[in-house]
């Protein structure tokens, strides 16, 4: 073979794009990253990601195009070359601790995803490691295949309870596809009669089938057979509040924002399609493994139409009132921006380390508690930055409150900042010791 295989990363002079350089051999290889839209990075016709070290990492992984998958960085010896990897963060891993990997997830029976590829330098599995990152419906073999109503015959429905809900159970199972079988969870509405369930388990199915983000649980189908079952990508590391609680030791700061970070991007990927979620809690943020989390509980779920910016419910239902913002209970008026009070007080709940918010009161109680213009305090472990993200996120009016977009950013580059501070500092795993109050 020939060696070395070397790459770099610049920017160029549009903005917004870089070029990857592979020499191979005596060859140089150059290759243009863009950024869609939507802002998310890909090389012609690869993956997109939400990060530019997202997409360098899965390069690492995968060729993806590339004539080789991503190795050493070229030495930065030219002026040119200063401009290597610009405005790439520090990588993440860096500042976790590496030998207690998802392992630690199985205490309590949890099924986390194992990294598939281990190599030596990889202390952690990344999100993009793992089978549920792309959908299964990404090759084109398989995506022939795809329909919303799934044959009885290709699933397995385990005799292993995941969790429950007022619809019925959700249990494990395995769906087998054209070209390999893929772990699941089903959720199975209880035996009733009542047609209304069965719509509105329907409901959910239609929403999450138009979904398609990394940080966001997808459904592979729907299957009537002894009942109706609602099939989906398996997220087997539990729900967040669950997972952290009694962890302030084990689980650092940084690993709690790297969660949020995510959700953060899968509410993004959601406020861009114009879908609100309207049940964002740490309970309906589900665990792959402890570096990577998924949202899901698309239940009370509405797309809206493309000139409304809310959705307006006809009557109070069964609601989380401590999640809502206050024109929800008000004005039954749901939009992103009140998704994004719901993520600052699944922020509150995630760096309480699984705290139930508001404790001692009562759902209505809270409302005159917002009114008053108090608001949760900061938990004991939460650095400042964060807790002032969440309060602004508790902005009353709803046209002040910041949108996913500016809510992922603020995430990313604190998350970010996290790392970049690990990386200079000889303790890792130390980072954001800083907490407020
Ligand atoms: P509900 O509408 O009753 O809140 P959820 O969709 O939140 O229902 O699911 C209830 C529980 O089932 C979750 O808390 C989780 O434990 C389990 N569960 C749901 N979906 C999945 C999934 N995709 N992978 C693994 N477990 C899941
Ligand atoms: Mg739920």
């Amino acid at each position: 073979m020939m060696e070395p295989l070397l790459s770099r990363l610049r920017p160029r002079k549009e903005q917004g794009t870089y070029a990857l350089s592979l020499v191979y051999g005596k060859t140089v290889y150059h290759y243009l990253i863009s950024q869609d839209k939507a802002g998310k990075f890909c090389i012609p016709e690869g993956t997109k990601f939400d990060t530019l070290w997202q997409l360098v990492e899965y390069l690492k992984l995968k060729a993806d195009g590339l004539i080789y998958r991503l190795k050493e960085a070229c030495p930065n010896s030219s002026a040119s070359a200063e401009a290597a990897a610009p405005t790439l963060p520090a990588h993440p891993s860096t500042f976790t601790q590496p030998q207690r990997r998802v392992d630690t997830l199985n205490s309590d029976g949890y099924t986390p995803e194992p990294a598939r590829a281990a190599s030596p330098e990889k202390q952690r599995p990344m999100p993009m490691d793992t089978s549920v990152y792309e959908s299964p419906y990404s090759d084109p073999e398989e995506l022939k295949d795809k329909k919303l109503f799934l044959k009885r015959e290709n699933l397995l429905v385990a005799d292993i309870e995941l969790g429950c809900g007022n619809f019925g159970s959700v249990r494990q199972g395995v769906y087998r596809m054209r070209k390999k079988q893929i772990d699941v969870a089903i959720k199975v509405l209880k035996h009733s009669t009542e047609k209304a369930d069965k719509d509105e388990m329907m409901r959910e199915a239609q929403i999450m089938h138009q979904l398609d983000n990394p940080y966001i649980v997808r459904l592979i189908g729907v299957c009537q057979a002894e009942a109706l079952m609602l099939v989906m990508e398996m997220a087997g590391g539990g729900p967040l509040h669950k997972f952290l609680i009694g962890k302030k030791e084990e689980i650092p700061v940084s690993n709690v924002a790297e969660l949020l970070h995510q959700v953060a991007m899968g509410m993004k990927y959601l406020e861009e399609k114009n879908f609100v979620h309207r049940d964002l809690a740490a309970r309906n943020v589900l665990l792959v493994n402890r570096h990577y989390a998924k949202i899901s509980d698309f239940g009370l779920s509405k797309a809206l139409g493309a000139d409304d910016s809310y959705y307006t419910a006809r009557s109070a239902g069964k609601w989380p009132l401590k999640w809502y913002a206050p024109e929800c209970i008000n004005f039954r008026k749901f939009s992103s921006r009140s998704d994004v009070w719901s993520y600052g007080v699944t922020m509150w709940e995630a760096f309480s380390y699984g705290q139930k918010p508001y404790k001692k009161m009562k759902g209505p109680e809270v409302l005159d508690f917002i009114k008053q213009g108090k608001r949760m305090e900061c938990p004991p472990e939460c650095p400042p930055e964060m807790y002032s993200l969440m309060s602004d996120c508790w902005t009353y009016k709803w046209e002040d409150r910041p949108d996913f977009l500016t809510v992922e950013q603020r995430m990313r580059n604190y998350y970010y900042s996290l790392a970049s501070r690990a990386e200079g500092s000889p303790q890792c795993g130390q980072v954001a010791e800083a907490a407020c109050g």
